[in-house]
């Protein structure tokens, strides 16, 4: 059957995902010691040195587990982790709120100061001309932020559904959103788990983008591995020419 939609993954599908979040995780933390710091009338031992980093990673941890209903939600989670470790430093409930929300959105901010790789937007712009276009991300990258947003009508957020990957719902909601069956979409993503196992369970072909290079795999029917995002043209011209061959045979 030919395709006629796809469904693309965000973070290390469209762009290198990890140098982006380091530099957010590190930025907006210390942004936040400062503020408090500066704030403060008489002097204590800074925010930052009472809860270093790595004190506040373990305590989203906490968060997470002690919230499953969250799951996915890693902005609540984060946010939620900041108030109470402020709280716990010794400010008012209210203050160590709205210091969470300040601190929140200095990382969007951060979150969102990335650039695709070079090959993205060209090939998206050739591409919605031929398929329906749907991205599915489980990360806090909001694409109403980024330019690219123009390429894609549908966006699922699916941590926020409370939904995320690999649970299926958020590829049917996009599906049904697009007006596409599964057997006539394709997915795009990086994860083994998160992106090519659920979709190809529901019938969809996948490409998988093996942008880590995990290794020689057997790939289930209808996985297709990609190094790199740019060869998904080639592989939907695959994809066609062996459709129409079925089709005439
Ligand atoms: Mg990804």
């Amino acid at each position: 059957m030919a395709i006629t939609a796809l469904t693309f993954d965000l973070d290390d599908t469209l762009w290198d995902n990890r140098p982006i979040l380091e530099r957010a995780e590190a930025e907006h933390y210390q942004w936040l010691s400062e503020a408090i710091a500066a704030a403060q009338t008489s002097p204590q031992t800074s925010f930052g040195d009472c809860y270093p980093l790595s004190a506040y990673q373990q305590h989203r941890a906490d968060v997470a587990r002690r919230h499953p209903l969250k799951r996915g939600d890693f902005t609540w989670i984060r946010e939620r982790a900041l108030f109470e470790l402020v709280e716990a430093y010794g400010l008012p409930r209210l203050q160590a709120r709205l210091w969470a929300a300040h601190a929140i959105a200095h990382f969007l901010d951060l979150r969102h100061d990335l650039t695709p790789y070079p090959d993205v937007v060209p090939l998206l712009d050739a591409l919605r001309q031929r398929y329906r276009l749907a991205a599915i991300t489980n990360g806090n990258a909001d694409l109403k932020r980024l330019a690219l947003a123009e390429h894609f009508p549908v966006m699922i957020a699916a941590g926020e559904l409370h939904a995320p990957k690999p649970d299926p719902r958020a590829f049917l909601a996009a599906l049904a959103r697009l007006g596409a069956t599964p057997s006539r979409a394709l997915h795009v993503g990086d994860s083994w788990r998160e992106d090519v196992l659920p979709a190809q369970r529901l019938g969809m072909q996948v490409a998988w983008v093996d942008a880590k290079d995990e290794g020689p795999r057997a790939l289930p029917p209808g996985v297709h591995r990609l190094a790199h995002v740019r060869e998904l043209p080639a592989l939907l011209d695959r994809l066609t020419t062996q459709d129409s061959a079925r089709q005439g045979g």
